[in-house]
């Protein structure tokens, strides 16, 4: 089958011509253009859709559309927008982004750890003053979703020496990480954790899940890090309880608004860190070439690869 693929996303153009370039270069029979560049012929016949962020109004110009690749590992966006629900929606599952997401866990439970914060606003004041040294083994990290991303980041915390726990919804065993699952699960782990490490999708059920009465389950002096989506997290509970002290410090990467307002609490917050959704970007150059290898082998036979599921919403 040789028919063109088109690419839907909401992204630079610099950004949509390098993802073309590279997944045309590694395909055997995908020829992927933006998809105002498909003929009405190419749009009625299109199968398939290469998806970054899509516009989802654009997904309804191709009635035979059966699956899109996600270039995106969220595909929240695209389950919520009004579309065929018979669309099976490919998130990408890259080896190098669950890489990634365990670094950028790695580097930030090591900056709240060694107290990075505490010792820049300490340098503000030309204040030299030692801060007592805690072993990571005696610092609980518990990593708040257990998947591609969050199963490699506990693995990764716990080969630096933290303590590390997981929850997750359905029981999941990793070797030194103690895991719990579910509404109970939750409820026991939240007190046994130092470091909250967001790494849930953002679904009905996730939705404001950090709110007032979770984060006071945590003990008091507890940082949280979310690296998942910002919607999880309520942000005026999540301000409550840095104000009164009760969580020491946030570091966050993702908003409910991105980019985040530039008169947003959060920038000026000293016990705010704010990220710009950097913590584990999509590698163009490795998720090319398992974009390109979910069309070819579509192209192929036929198969569609495993799809995120509707009514989990992940
Ligand atoms: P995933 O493989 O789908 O894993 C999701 C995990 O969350 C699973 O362990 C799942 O439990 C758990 N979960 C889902 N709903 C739950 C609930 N209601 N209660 C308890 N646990 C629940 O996802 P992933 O690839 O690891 O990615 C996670 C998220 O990271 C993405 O959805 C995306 O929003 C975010 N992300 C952020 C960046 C960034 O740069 N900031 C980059 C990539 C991804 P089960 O194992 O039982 O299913």
């Amino acid at each position: 089958m040789h028919s063109i693929t088109p690419f839907i996303g909401q992204v630079s153009t610099q950004e949509q011509d390098e993802w073309i370039k590279v997944i045309n270069t590694h395909s055997k029979n995908c020829k992927l253009a933006p998809i105002g560049q498909l003929s009405e012929n190419e749009k009625q016949h299109a199968e398939m859709a290469v998806v970054a962020n899509p516009d989802p109004t654009q997904l309804t110009l191709l009635p035979k559309l059966k699956w899109v690749q996600s270039l995106w590992a969220g595909v929240e966006t695209i389950f919520a927008a009004d579309i065929d629900p018979n669309i099976q929606v490919v998130r990408l599952t890259d080896p190098q982004l669950a890489e990634s997401m365990a670094e950028a866990t790695l580097a930030w439970s090591l900056y709240l750890h060694r107290n990075m914060p505490q010792y820049r606003a300490q340098q503000n004041q030309s204040m030299w003053a030692p801060l007592p040294l805690e072993l990571p083994q005696n610092t609980n990290i518990s990593v708040f979703g257990l998947g591609k991303l969050g199963s490699l980041a506990a693995t990764r915390l716990q080969q630096n020496g933290f303590t590390v726990k997981g929850w997750s919804k359905s029981k999941k065993t990793i070797d030194h990480v103690e895991t719990f699952h579910g509404n109970a699960g939750l409820t026991e782990i939240l007190p046994h954790t130092n470091i909250a490490i967001i790494l849930l999708p953002h679904t009905p059920h996730t939705e404001n899940l950090f709110d007032e009465e979770l984060l006071n389950q945590l003990p008091k002096g507890a940082s949280i890090i979310n690296f998942a989506r910002g919607s999880i997290v309520v942000e005026q509970d999540l301000l409550k309880a840095l104000d009164n002290e009760h969580l020491e410090h946030a570091v966050l990467d993702v908003f409910i608004q991105e980019p985040l307002a530039t008169d947003h609490v959060f920038w000026s917050h000293k016990n705010v860190t704010v990220l710009p959704h950097i913590s584990a970007p999509t590698t163009v150059a490795t998720a090319a070439v398992i974009a390109a290898d979910n069309i070819d082998l579509y192209m192929e036979n036929g198969t569609i690869p495993q799809a995120a599921d509707r009514a989990l919403g992940y």
